[in-house]
């Protein structure tokens, strides 16, 4: 059985996600001990929960410690199971990152799955839905993935009952290679509000159009409706080959200027590198490179989390992975998962 510390690494949720799915398409049990042991609050919280009864149900698992708070757990898969699934986070917590947590099962899925996920749709500190939309699917489909997402219902901090639904049908997997951008052929800034007047989107837009020069033609502003208040102003720039993402969220006693600003200067950030895949998508892609046929891909220089999943997924699976700079003090790096 293999022993994983959990605050090794970055020491937050993605030890545990990482672990869980990619036991899944092995087989191989795991106990994980000081979950969370990095973060203030360890522990399971609810959507770490969440994501371990998802894994749990897809693979037909025998678990202990899967309560909330549980800094200790023992996973053993029996076999991945095919059909229609449903999970309630009961809380804001991240659905996408409950995904993330199932997302190789649903890769190497050999019949077809639905799985429907309640909770926080637009989380600070996770993959907002559009990010997983726009900026992951693309790539996953490229993998030779046929994944379907919608965004049913947003769901916001801190009442969350937001709704993602996924549909998979089995499909063979290659390799990738990314390297460029490609040429800029769109940008879009969309500011929603839910409960709140339209006035804050359409300020966080003339954010967007003095920091970026975005157009009228660029920009939207839209009323929505959620469980709860909430806003969300995101910026997508596609290019030939990936799309970026970057959404600002607004909270209670935050200028929606500042919302803005801080989504704006993301994308200028993004802007000073020709590295087509960004710090989150990283750490991202190498679960799937790893559980695909591998390849590689140019990114800015690891986070945190990016260095985890090149020291954790070769306890997994057997792949040799190697991040290296592309020159000496270089600010793009080349990551390489190759199948041994
Ligand atoms: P904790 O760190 O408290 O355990 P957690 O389980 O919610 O929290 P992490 O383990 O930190 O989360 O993982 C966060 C994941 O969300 C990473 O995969 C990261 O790339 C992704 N992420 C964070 N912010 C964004 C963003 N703005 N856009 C896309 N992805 C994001």
């Amino acid at each position: 059985m293999l022993l994983i510390d959990g605050s090794e690494g970055e020491g937050g949720g993605q030890v545990l996600r990482t672990a869980l799915g990619l036991s899944l398409v092995t087989g191989k049990e795991f106990r994980i001990v000081r979950i969370r042991g990095g973060r203030e609050r360890p522990g399971l919280l609810r959507q770490h929960l969440t994501g371990v009864q998802a894994a749990a149900k897809l693979g037909n698992a025998e678990v202990e410690g899967a309560e909330l708070g549980s800094m200790e757990l023992r996973f053993r898969p029996r076999a991945l199971v095919s059909g229609d699934f449903e999970f309630s986070i009961g809380t804001a917590g991240s659905t996408t990152l409950v995904l993330q947590a199932v997302l190789p099962a649903l890769l190497r899925a050999t019949a077809p799955i639905t799985i429907a996920v309640e909770g926080g749709t637009h989380n600070g500190l996770a993959p907002p839905f559009e990010f997983l939309e726009r900026s992951l699917l693309p790539i996953l489909t490229r993998l030779g993935a046929k994944l379907e997402v919608a965004l049913i219902r947003p769901g916001f901090e801190p009442a969350g009952g937001g709704r993602i639904e996924v549909k998979v049908t089995p499909s063979p997997l290659g390799s990738l290679e990314l390297v460029t951008r490609g040429k800029l052929l769109r940008r879009e800034a969309k500011a929603v509000v839910a409960s709140i007047p339209l006035k804050v989107a359409n300020r966080e837009l003339g954010v967007v159009r003095e920091e970026l020069a975005f157009t009228d033609a660029e920009i939207r502003a839209e009323e929505i409706t959620a469980p709860s208040p909430g806003n969300a102003v995101t910026l997508t720039l596609e290019y030939e080959q990936v799309t970026d993402v970057f959404v600002g969220l607004g909270a209670p006693g935050i200028m929606a200027e500042k919302v803005a600003r801080r989504a704006a200067g993301e994308v200028k950030r993004s802007l000073r590198t020709d590295a087509p895949v960004g710090l989150h998508l990283a750490d991202q892609l190498i679960v799937p490179l790893a559980v695909a046929k591998g390849g590689v891909f140019r990114t800015v220089e690891p986070t945190p989390h990016t260095r985890t999943q090149v020291e954790l997924v070769p306890r997994f699976l057997p792949v040799k992975i190697e991040a290296t700079p592309e020159a000496q003090n270089a600010s793009t790096w080349r990551i390489r998962v190759a199948p041994i």
